[in-house]
């Protein structure tokens, strides 16, 4: 028998998607209306300049790809790589492999540069496979490794690739709305995100921006882009500058409507103010999971505040406590992915999931969990370590 689809309340610490707002989904059920009403044009440039302000750039090709952020990802790659190119890809983690997998269907090399899991990206390898492959074109590289939780240094790697005369992708899926994301100010050229992550939107857009560097490339192309959806040149003609646009496809204008919210609410918090809920929330986190004697899997000085990789105790059983989270508290973490997979719990305090009273119902979930498998944990301990954070 077919019926109404209710989903519970679930409390989303996973890897995104993050908790939704009620004031993103309230905006989601608003009447929807044509996509060339001028009301929604003017919604779309709004939604333009809040995008440049959460990307922190004057870039004029700033938009959502009507897609999720995978969709991202291959316009990034589809617009700005040319069969024959040569592309520098750094991969310390799952998606790194996703953008070899994009260079070489777009019919171009790459050329990897390898770093542990759980690392951030070398450097100095990057400078010696500039070194090496001087005809490289581009540099590709992810700033938040959502599936490691280690953050790479986006200013100094933008650097590296514009000394040796290459464009950049940067991957900032997770980032953007969580860390300090400055296009302009560390000359990126092509970045894509995610709704779903730390801008606390419900998953099916990818915001996207080029700089003029980057629009420059793709305007003089030899070869067609093999994607027409993604085909920059087209969706331009739709989400472009003038009042007159030309149909390309039709937005999903409602998701349309939720991000409009959730970008107005990082507005209203501002930037700033953000990064640093996420930071307090993170360091009130790790001080709570140690004292439940659990470890983080990444360095210090290279975490990532909305993306926190934890080391499963040995004899846990993994799914079965992921279970007992969802079950009996309703609260979903994240497993661990591809090489980490049953070595680490990926736990998210992304947007609107990064808050206290999330921290603390993850850390009582957690020691009840890990109780109910015969592990000795002071719950009273990790709460007041957490609280003594928080009320610094
Ligand atoms: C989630 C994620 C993606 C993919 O985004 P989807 O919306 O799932 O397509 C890409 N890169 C990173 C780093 C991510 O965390």
């Amino acid at each position: 028998m077919t019926q109404s689809f209710f989903p519970p309340h679930r409390v989303l610490m996973g890897p995104g998607p993050s908790d939704v707002s009620p004031r993103v989904l309230g905006a989601l059920g608003r009447p929807t209306i044509g996509h060339l009403d001028p009301l929604f044009v003017n919604l779309m440039d709004d939604v333009k300049g809040l995008l440049q302000y959460a990307f922190q750039t004057d870039n004029a090709l700033t938009l959502p790809i009507s897609a999720p952020g995978s969709a991202g990802m291959e316009a990034c790659f589809v617009n700005l790589v040319s069969p024959g190119d040569t592309v520098i890809v750094c991969r310390n983690g799952v998606f790194g492999g996703r953008m070899q997998e994009n260079v070489e269907r777009c019919g171009a090399t790459a050329i990897m540069v390898e770093d542990d899991w759980g690392q951030p990206v070398s450097l100095d390898k990057v400078a010696a496979a500039f070194s090496a492959h001087p005809e490289a074109s581009l540099l590709a590289f992810v700033h938040a490794e959502t599936s490691t939780g280690a953050r790479s240094d986006v200013a100094a790697l933008c650097a590296l690739a514009r000394k040796h005369g290459a464009l950049s992708i940067v991957d900032s899926v997770t980032g953007l709305g969580g860390i300090e994301l400055q296009v302009d100010a560390w000359g990126a050229d092509a970045v894509y995100s995610g709704t779903q992550k730390c801008l606390s939107c419900i998953p099916g857009l990818s915001p996207v921006t080029f700089s003029p560097r980057a629009v420059e490339r793709i305007q003089n192309r030899s070869h067609k882009v093999q994607s027409w959806f993604l085909d920059m040149q087209l969706v331009m003609g739709y989400w472009g500058g003038s009042s007159k646009r030309a149909y390309h496809h039709t937005a999903p204008i409602n998701l349309l409507y939720a991000l409009h919210e959730a970008l107005l609410m990082l507005r209203e918090e501002g930037l700033e103010a953000a990064h640093a809920r996420h930071r307090l929330h993170h360091q009130a986190l790790v001080a709570g999971l140690g004292a439940l004697g659990l470890e983080m899997a990444v360095p210090a000085e290279h975490r990532l505040p909305q993306l926190n990789a934890v080391r499963i105790p040995e004899g846990i059983d993994d799914t079965h406590l992921r279970q007992t989270l969802l079950q009996d508290f309703n609260l979903e973490i994240g497993a661990g992915l591809g090489a980490l997979a049953g070595k680490t719990w990926r736990i998210g305090l992304m947007g609107q999931a990064c808050n206290r009273s999330n921290v603390i119902l993850c850390l009582t979930a957690l020691s009840t969990a890990l109780q109910q498998q015969g592990l000795a944990t002071d719950t009273g301990a990790a709460l007041v370590a957490a609280d003594a954070v928080l009320q610094a």
